[in-house]
């Protein structure tokens, strides 16, 4: 057994001086966050009208891990990305595993699809997930270093009829959130066999033109010429302009795939516009592409408040079948700050309607058994038992103005009865204590 170390004030002091404390910083982590009652209201808005949206198109929800094996990141993000070398949070954990706080969900929720062996299921399987992820990226307005995703993936369909119902879901969700002045940017980046034709007509055009690139586009010129047409640099982008388009490029079938797209968006009359230069941060990205933005003028380019695409070889890479998929996913901390921006409707927390005031030790503790029959019953009530005075109580009762309040007295708790008051009429009336919820539901009736 260890010998115990006998605690005196020199070994305390002397301990102290071996490890000093650091500083307490009272503040969370840069790119991080309290998301405060106060903001609350609209992320419960997103959430009930995503979950609600997810739902009504047949998706059911999955949860899984933020932290991740690093490698599963890698082999479907694509190591070439920025995602991947510049902002995952990795670290080794205690047993020596290399892991990552996820930076989205695709790859989690394909790896769970396959461990599960869900694609013996009725297909599509279509999965929703709502949650952080971490991205360790220079934070600025509407980027940070957690925020937080709703998403849909469908696995085991083809058809574009499936791209298109996740462009429609966004789109649907976002306007029932009140962004009415969505618009959508879509592009197809073809399959990998049209793509890689593709890419060398653009690192041909690019080598051309490479001394004038941004640093990172350099590098780019060699590990992912596609990311270079979507850079913000301004010497980058004007060189984008000029670029070969990848969907004049793509064979004939996907070529087809996106011809229906655009046929289906159409049809759906959902505002839209072709955006050449949208690729995807993304390697596991197949054929069609789309990010959603919000068209008030003040908006950069770069706050896109969801975006998604098709990736049919994702499975197959992580060792699964060959499983078509499409998916999509929408940032809520960018919804939240749109939704504000525009004065769009939060959620409304239901007002209780009856509040309950107690007098004296008894009734105190009386109070809180009715309290919870009443709230069994559904009734929605409040209370603010901590205060002393019956005076006091009502004035609460009056500011949240409910319909009717309770008054348990000490005699009413001896009598085990109840005073029940009208605040309209303000008439009073007492009651039996066993048939308080009963008159209750009877006045809230009327
Ligand atoms: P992505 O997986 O990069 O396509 O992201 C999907 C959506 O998540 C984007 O359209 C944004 O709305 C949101 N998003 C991505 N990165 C961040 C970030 N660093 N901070 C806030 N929202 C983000």
């Amino acid at each position: 057994m260890a010998r115990k170390k006998k605690i005196t004030k020199k070994f305390i002091k002397k301990s102290a001086k071996a490890h000093p404390q650091e500083e307490l910083l009272l503040q969370p982590l840069r790119g991080t966050r309290d998301i405060l009652p106060q903001e609350q209201p609209y992320w419960q808005q997103i959430r009930r009208v995503s979950e609600k949206a997810a739902a009504d198109f047949g998706y059911q929800r999955i949860d899984v891990p933020i932290l991740e094996y690093s490698n599963l990141f890698a082999r479907s993000v694509g190591e070439g990305t920025d995602i991947i070398e510049k902002e995952m949070y990795s670290f080794q954990s205690r047993g020596g595993e290399k892991v990552s706080l996820r930076p989205e969900f695709t790859a989690g929720v394909a790896r769970a699809y396959i461990q599960n062996g869900m694609n013996v299921l009725p297909k599509p399987v279509k999965l929703y997930y709502i949650g952080p992820c971490y991205r360790y990226d220079r934070p600025q307005a509407g980027r940070f270093r957690e925020f937080f995703q709703f998403g849909c993936e469908a696995f085991g369909e083809q058809d574009a009829i499936l791209d298109i119902q996740m462009i429609q879901m966004a789109w649907r969700i976002l306007y029932l959130l009140g962004i009415r002045n969505a618009k959508v940017h879509v592009n197809s980046i073809g399959c990998p066999a049209c793509r890689k034709n593709y890419r060398n007509l653009l690192v041909r055009y690019f080598e051309s033109k490479k001394q004038k690139f941004c640093f990172d586009c350099k590098r780019r010129l060699e590990t992912n010429p596609l990311r270079i047409l979507d850079c913000k640099e301004d010497k980058c982008v004007q060189v984008a302009a000029g670029a070969p388009q990848s969907f004049d490029h793509l064979c004939d079938e996907c070529r087809t795939h996106f011809k229906e797209v655009l046929e289906y968006l159409e049809e759906l009359e959902i505002p839209f516009e072709l955006d050449p230069g949208l690729v995807r941060g993304l390697d596991y990205y197949t054929k069609t592409v789309f990010e959603i933005y919000s068209e008030s003028p003040e908006d950069a380019k770069n706050s896109a408040l969801g975006g998604g695409g098709r990736y049919d070889g994702l499975v197959k890479t992580l060792g699964g079948e060959n499983t078509p998929a499409v998916g999509f996913a929408i940032g809520m901390d960018r919804v939240a700050a749109e939704m504000k921006k525009l004065g769009a409707r939060a959620y409304r927390e239901p007002k209780p309607r009856v509040f309950l005031a107690q007098l004296g030790g008894l009734a105190k503790k009386k109070s809180l058994k009715m309290f919870e029959a009443l709230e069994r019953a559904g009734i929605m009530i409040a209370e603010s038992f901590g205060r002393g005075s019956l005076k006091s109580q009502l004035k609460v009762a009056d500011r949240l103005g409910v319909e009717i309040t309770l008054i348990l007295g000490q005699k009413e708790a001896i009598d085990e009865t109840v005073i029940v008051k009208d605040m309209t009429s303000g008439n009073q009336e007492i009651v039996d204590a066993a048939r308080v919820v009963d008159e209750v539901k009877k006045r809230l009736k009327k």
